[in-house]
């Protein structure tokens, strides 16, 4: 009899009476609905979410309470497209030959701890070298301060292509890199870099669908796999339960990436109305990175910043994905919040929105493509991207209302991961 008290008494402490965190939200955005709540209550346990309730609900004797009563209250932000590994510099080129992994490593865990920062709790990252998959592990084990990670490892390219790591290189230096580095050139290839990278522990697939502008090569933009090598790539994805995005600025390149079922095309600057449609008939994500595009056109313009071939790329792909997002948007091609961070400041990354409003987005469709939408193509749709009951407690705030003054969303003043208060000013 006496044991079986020491249970339930164990049983009480450890579950009914864990400690309860009530925070006090002046506005409410929820991650799935365009209307804002006014004067809302989360109710925290340990990582969960365990009530949303109208008003401002009285803490008792053991509850802790976050007023957050004249702030808008948010989910924890969700992009789609950063590179945590690196930030622009003008010596990019020779880091290659530089900098160790463990450099890498070091540097990577600055630029996701100022990610977090700015509110992002969750990041797709679309390639590096492998030390992004390191990083995640050790965000997931509680080592290092960061986001969410899901991450491509190394991203797939053919030879000679946008990501193609020895690019530029002199011959000694060149190799061959095969499937194991990330490069193919034939579907058998194509299907040992997807395996290699299920191996490697990689969350996605990430492929340099066209020519880019920051590697060193002369095209920017045409198509760089065959349809063959595409499907194989989405196909062998797909069996290991992995989505995929492809890098692309060319309408050849997108449009064989869509038809062989790629889930997100990144950039998409050069989008023909014929490749919008394709997207909306096949439910394809356009994740817009304009940052990233206005971003490369202004250092462009820097004497010797980027190497001489990467220039007229940057002047002429840079200003149009505005443009083209703007025009995606209104034909109705679904769009996913992702920024390319990396390739700007790493924690810049709020700045996306205020583009996508004077494109055209209303703001609260941006904030929202920032949440539940990003949230459901990471196949976390019941976990994260909504402030409901049962969710995980990513939580950020704002001191203004972001629907009338977007750019208060680069001053994220609060910050929750897990359960876990990061920032509080
Ligand atoms: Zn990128």
């Amino acid at each position: 009899m006496k044991i079986i008290f020491f249970v339930l008494a164990l049983l009480s402490t450890t579950f009914c009476f864990a400690q309860r965190t009530l925070i006090h939200c002046g506005s409410l955005i929820d991650g799935k609905n365009k209307e804002q709540l006014q004067q809302v209550t989360i109710v925290v346990e340990g990582n969960k979410i365990t009530s949303v309730e109208k008003g401002f609900t009285k803490p008792l004797k053991d509850d802790k309470l976050i007023d957050l009563s004249k702030k808008t209250v948010m989910p924890g932000l969700i992009d789609m497209h950063v590179h945590l590994e690196e930030e622009t510099s003008k010596d990019r080129l020779l880091s290659r030959f530089t900098k160790n992994e463990a450099d890498i490593a070091f540097q990577s865990t600055v630029y996701a701890k100022r990610t977090l920062l700015a509110g992002f709790t969750t990041v797709r990252d679309c390639g590096g070298t492998g030390v992004n998959i390191a990083l995640r592990n050790a965000i997931n084990q509680g080592l290092v301060v960061g986001p969410r990670m899901f991450v491509a490892g190394k991203s797939i390219a053919s030879t000679g292509g946008h990501a193609d790591p020895t690019n530029g290189n002199r011959k000694d230096l060149m190799g061959d890199p095969g499937p194991k580095e990330g490069v193919i050139n034939s579907a058998e290839d194509a299907r040992k870099a997807v395996r290699q990278r299920y191996k490697d522990g990689a969350d996605f697939i990430k492929i340099t669908a066209t020519g880019g502008v920051l590697s060193i090569a002369k095209d920017g933009s045409g198509p760089q796999f065959t349809q063959e090598e595409v499907n194989v790539i989405v196909e062998t994805a797909k069996d290991y339960g992995m989505i995929t995005a492809a890098h692309a600025h060319g309408p050849e390149g997108m449009k064989r990436a869509v038809l062989a079922g790629i889930t997100t095309i990144e950039h998409g600057t050069l989008m023909t109305e014929e490749v919008m449609d394709l997207m909306i008939q096949k439910g394809t994500y356009h994740v817009p990175t304009i940052i990233a595009g206005k971003t490369v056109a202004e250092l462009a313009k820097i004497p010797d910043y980027y190497h001489k071939l990467v220039v007229p790329k940057a002047l002429e792909v840079g200003p149009k994905l505005q443009e083209t997002f703007g025009k995606a948007y209104k034909l109705g091609v679904k769009i996913a919040f992702g920024t390319d961070a990396g390739v700007f400041p790493h924690g810049e990354n709020a700045k996306e929105f205020g583009y996508m409003v004077e494109a055209g987005m209303p703001a609260m469709e941006a904030l929202l493509s920032a949440m539940q939408v990003n949230a459901n193509i990471l196949g976390m749709g019941d976990k994260i991207g909504s402030l409901e009951k049962g969710k995980m407690a990513d939580i950020v705030a704002v001191d203004e209302d972001p629907t009338k003054n977007i750019a208060t969303m680069t001053k994220v003043t609060f910050v929750m991961k897990d359960g876990v208060v990061y920032k509080n000013e």
